[in-house]
Parts: C-alpha cells; structure tokens; sequence
C-alpha cells in the first residue's frame, strides 16, 4: 500500500494548529500535502507568534497522528517531512523523520505520547535546507513585464522529456479557463511552437519597433523559430543568445497577461540565468519523466531555479505510462517516480500526464486544443490530467504569489 495526500490530510485533522485553536486543516496551515509510497511532506504556515517549540510540537503530532493510523492500516511511513513556512513563504523550520517503521501496534489513542517506539527517533532539526537547494534572493535588477501577473518558467534537465508539450499544455489550459495567457517559446536553440502550434504558414509581424505575439488556440504566443531560418541550425554565442531572450521577452508587444508561460531550453544553460536576472518570476515548473535516471537531471534543473532565487511551483510527471486508444493502460517507463523526487525536494507534486497518441498526433498537426477535447478512454484520461495538471498550477501560482507579496487576498463583501 502506498501513502496518498487524502490520506495524510485526513490524519491531519487530528493535528490541532494550537494558536488558532482548530485543526491544522480547518485552520488554514496546512498549504501542500505531497505522498507518495511510504514518503510523505507536507508544508504549514502558522501564524507569526509560533516558534521553534510549537513548530516542534506540531510536526511531531503530525508525525504520531500519520503513523498511529498508518500502522493501522497496516501501512508503512519511511520518511515525513514537515515544512513550516513563514508570511512570506520562507521556510522557516523543517522537521525530518526519517528511516523509521512504524512498528504493529493495536493502540489507537491519539495521543502524541502513545505513539509506538520507531528506529531512529525522529529526529526534528532546525531549518536544514537540502544541499544545493537554499534559496538565495532573487537577483538584483530583474523586474516584472508591464501587464503581465504571473511569469511562470518551464524547465527540464534534458531534452525529450516533453518540457515544450507540457508549457503548451498548461498555456491552452489555462486559457481555456478564461486567462489571457502568452507563450514565450524561450528555447532559442530547438524551437518547437511554430510546428506544435501549426505557425508555419504565418509571417511575423513587428509593430512600432514591437514584435506582434501571434494569436492561436486562444493564447499568444513569440517564438524565434519564426525570426529565423527554420533550416539552418540555431548557434548561438552567450551574449547573442542573452540577447535573443531578452528581446523575445521584452520587446514583444504582449499587452494585459494573467499568466506568461516561457519554455526554457532543456538543462542548467544560461537562458535560465539571462531570465532570472531579467524578469521578476512567480515560479517555475520541473518536467520529469518516472524514471530513475531522468530524475537526477530534474533534480539538477530544481536545484538551478532555486538557485537563482526561483521558486518552484511543482513538478509535472510526463509520459507517467501509455494509454493505448482501447483505455489500457502500460507502465512503459514506470509511474510515481517524479511525485517521490517532488516529494523528497519538498516541493508539491503537480500532476502526471500520460503518454498518448493523440498528443504526439495534436503536436504534430499543430492543434493543441485537441488534447482538451474528443472522447474515448485515452482522450478522456489526458483530458483529465491536463486539467487537474491546470487546476494545481493555478491553486500553486496563487500561493506563491500571495507568499512573495505580490497578490493580496481580495475581501469581496455584497
Ligand atoms: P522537450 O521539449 O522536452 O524536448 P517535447 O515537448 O518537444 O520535448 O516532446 C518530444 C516529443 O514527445 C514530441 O514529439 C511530443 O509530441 C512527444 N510527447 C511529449 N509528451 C508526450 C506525451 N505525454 N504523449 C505522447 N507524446 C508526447
């Protein structure tokens, strides 16, 4: 049996957050739960008057409540992480459990003390960040887009995993939610869009000195494929491909945005850097594949956004198995393996996408809306995905944005 996120938040009610004077669920603090198999974290935001030995308090009823009704269940917790967070968003305190069974036990008190003896203690410890993973400020100099709320980047540690596919994705879904979103293909030296978004029969037009986003799907997009010869190979000098970024970024007449989605070149390379140190983002998106071996390229490009002062607002698992056309469904590269890496990072988990032949086929026929659209078993289980993929990342993109101040809550009283 493998740890759920309705399971953990259920064990949650039973955690009072003691300075509100509820349950940590009812009251708020609970932001993000992530599970998978025996691993599970999760993220608290307590008011500011909480201190080192409430957050102890709390996340070591946490963990009692989660393996006293683990154990029951007969299952196992092998790692929590408890995050607490500040009105900023920072971290503030992390308490790790880590290597321990929850022993069989019949007890079903509730009681901290109760809790049956596990190997090793759990151990709380003061904010400990994971290596290479601290969040320093964001850059000096990087600054928002006039109009746009939310930039939000989209990275991947190699090439293939579907990096493009997803920002596409989540750009068309987004829009179909009734947001005014822009597509920024920022992969200078592979562009996909103008092929994935049927633009090859269209002629970029400039306006006043403005590159004019070309309007389609519902979204508007930029993209250098349709600046350059789509033939010759696309190489690219530090400076000039600098340049070539913050051009696309910022000489591009997109007008009033809810959200701008950049593609990044796969990797660590220095689009990110050029980015980061250009634009004021609300977050960035990991694109992961389940397997082991692409996990460790994920980590990598995690641990680059976070060192460039970016927050990462999830990790998407694509090609999280194949659904033939009849519904079936094939485990080809495996599944669960990106949610435990998101889960290991301490960072929410946003969604698995499966493979499919219509996406492949809408991307090469340019007609992204498709994959939101039709029926039968597999167009309706990537339909779903996509749209719960949408959902977290709207819900991810609001909390970070209220945590680095830039969105207040709106009181709305009639
Ligand atoms: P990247 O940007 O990571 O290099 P792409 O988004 O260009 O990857 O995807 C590479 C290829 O894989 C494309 O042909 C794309 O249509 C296909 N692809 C990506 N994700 C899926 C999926 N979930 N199902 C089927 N095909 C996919």
């Amino acid at each position: 049996m493998s740890l759920t996120k309705d399971f953990v938040t259920s064990c949650l009610t039973g955690v009072q957050d003691p300075i509100r004077g509820q349950d940590v669920v009812r009251s708020g603090a609970l932001q993000w739960v992530s599970a998978c198999d025996t691993y599970a974290s999760l993220r608290l935001h307590l008011p500011a008057q909480a201190g080192p030995a409430i957050f102890a308090q709390v996340a070591q009823l946490a963990h009692n409540k989660i393996t006293q009704i683990s154990q029951r269940n007969g299952e196992r917790v092998d790692s929590l992480i408890v995050e607490f967070v500040d009105d900023a968003g920072q971290v503030v305190h992390t308490a790790r459990f880590g290597g321990m069974v929850a022993p069989a036990s019949t007890t079903s008190s509730t009681q901290a003390t109760s809790t049956a003896p596990i190997t090793p203690p759990p151990q709380p410890i003061g904010h400990e960040p994971i290596p290479g993973l601290q969040r320093p400020a964001r850059p000096a100099g990087s600054h928002g887009l006039p109009g746009v709320r939310h930039i939000i980047a989209v990275g991947a540690g190699k090439g293939g995993v579907g990096k493009s596919s997803i920002a596409l994705n989540l750009a068309v879904g987004l829009a179909r939610k009734g947001h005014a979103v822009g597509l920024l293909d920022g992969d200078i030296y592979g562009p996909s869009m103008p092929t994935m978004l049927g633009l090859n029969s269209l002629e970029q037009s400039v306006l006043q000195g403005r590159l004019q986003p070309f309007y389609v799907h519902g979204i508007k997009v930029i993209t250098i494929g349709k600046l350059v010869d789509a033939e010759k190979p696309l190489i690219w000098r530090g400076p000039m491909a600098h340049g070539a970024f913050k051009q696309l970024a910022e000489q591009t007449a997109w007008g009033e945005l809810d959200y701008l989605i950049i593609d990044l070149p796969p990797g660590t390379g220095d689009i990110a850097l050029t980015m980061a140190q250009s634009l004021q983002l609300t977050g960035a998106v990991v694109v992961c594949t389940p397997q082991r071996v692409a996990q460790d390229d994920a980590i990598r490009a995690a641990g680059m956004f976070r060192q460039l002062g970016i927050e990462i607002l999830g990790v998407v698992e694509n090609m999280s198995s194949f659904v033939g056309d009849d519904g079936k469904v094939y485990d080809i590269f495996g599944k669960g393996g990106a949610e435990m890496m998101a889960q290991k990072l301490g960072v929410p988990f946003l969604g698995a996408v499966p493979i499919t032949m219509s996406l492949r086929e809408n991307s090469d026929k340019g007609d992204p809306t498709a994959n939101f659209e039709g029926n039968g078993p597999a167009q309706s289980r990537l339909k779903d995905a996509l749209d719960h993929l949408v959902s977290n990342l709207e819900s991810q993109t609001a909390l970070a944005a209220m945590r680095s101040g830039a969105q207040k809550p709106v009181l709305t009283i009639s």
